[in-house]
């Protein structure tokens, strides 16, 4: 099979586009065809090194993909069924989707949606559902479209892009933070009201600042997530799931204590099935087709290798769906 490979021998990391043979799949009770997978900020990470997002090795990364169950001893899993897969350590322990084949614990599927492709499914991607998982967060906290504006930090990203879609389609007035401000077009186009510039929020700001957000959803951490949080309204909620600008947090306590800020963290990798399936069949309807489309490109399997620097560097827009046949 056609994989991308992560080595790391004598001190060498390196990843390469090469033939593996199917025996080296590891062990699990599902082997799916995989028609796509996507390029993540994780897989970017993997891809280049520049964190140890990877565990073993070698290493097929791709911490998701959609395609087609075609061998299963997993009592859910058909041969015939249309799945996907995010999270759960593959492309990090277990060997991921950057490859035509993987062999996955049924356990860690779910059933693809009927009104998605798996293509559309990439398109929407672990980023996509990390998406979901935070709005989810801030219905579950009681953000509601008549409390004012939710800020969306990293907005031309892959989280952003696809948060700011949802959150427009359930009614929200959704501001858009970015460092990319010449694609204010792409983020008004799926349903942001204004595009503001990130570096309001980057550098070190005030314990509290003026009360502007009814809720957030933030892919960005540091002075960013500080600053957000300080200029939630009473009561908001900040939902946490990324690290772009840097993990730490310096922030204080004032608006947790003063303002009952909830600072909410959204894992993607771990998050129990029954949520994970909820969050693809909200996706499922709360998605418009179109901005799938609008949000995303599509390349080749050995492309990622090229791209991943340019994720990094907050240079791709949107998502990158990744045909791992082509
Ligand atoms: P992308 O690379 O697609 O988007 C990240 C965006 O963050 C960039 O497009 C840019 O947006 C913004 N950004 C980049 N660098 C900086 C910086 N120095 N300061 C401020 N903003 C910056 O990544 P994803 O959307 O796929 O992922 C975003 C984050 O969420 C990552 O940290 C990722 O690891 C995390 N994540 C977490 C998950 C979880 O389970 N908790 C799951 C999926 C992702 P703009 O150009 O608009 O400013």
């Amino acid at each position: 099979m056609r994989a991308i490979l992560i080595t790391n021998e004598d001190e060498q990391y390196r990843a390469r586009l090469t033939e593996v043979p199917e025996s080296d799949l590891p062990s699990g009770d599902v082997l799916v065809d995989v028609d796509y997978s996507t390029l993540n900020y994780k897989d970017s990470l993997a891809i280049s090194g520049a964190s140890p997002v990877v565990r073993t090795f070698p290493m097929v990364p791709g911490v998701d993909l959609a395609g087609t169950v075609s061998e299963s001893t997993h009592p859910e899993y058909r041969v015939g069924d249309s799945v996907v897969l995010n999270g759960w350590g593959v492309g990090e322990t277990h060997w991921g989707g950057f490859a035509s084949q993987a062999q996955v614990s049924g356990d860690w599927l779910i059933p693809l949606p009927d009104r998605l492709t798996t293509r559309q499914a990439m398109g929407i991607g672990t980023a996509g559902y990390t998406a979901m998982l935070c709005v989810m967060t801030l219905e579950d906290h009681g953000v509601t479209p008549d409390q004012g504006e939710v800020l969306v930090t990293g907005a031309a990203g892959g989280v952003g892009s696809v948060a700011i879609s949802l959150l427009a389609h359930l009614g929200y007035k959704v501001v858009a933070s970015t460092g990319r401000l010449d694609e204010s077009d792409y983020l008004r186009g799926i349903g942001a009201s204004e595009v503001i510039d990130r570096a309001e929020f980057s550098e070190p700001g005030r314990p509290l600042a003026r009360e502007r957000w009814a809720g957030a959803v933030d892919s960005v951490g540091s002075h960013t997530l500080a600053n957000v949080c300080a200029a939630t309204k009473y009561g908001g909620t900040v939902a946490a799931c990324g690290l772009a600008q840097g993990f730490e947090l310096p922030a204080t306590v004032m608006p947790f204590i003063l303002r009952g800020v909830t600072l909410a963290g959204v894992d993607s990798v771990q998050c129990p099935t029954a949520r994970r399936k909820e969050a693809w069949n909200r996706l499922a309807t709360d998605l418009k087709t179109q901005h799938i489309e609008s949000i995303t490109q599509e390349v080749a399997l050995e492309e990622v290798l090229s791209l991943a620097p340019k994720q990094l560097a907050g240079q791709v827009r949107g998502r990158v769906i990744v045909d791992v046949n082509r």
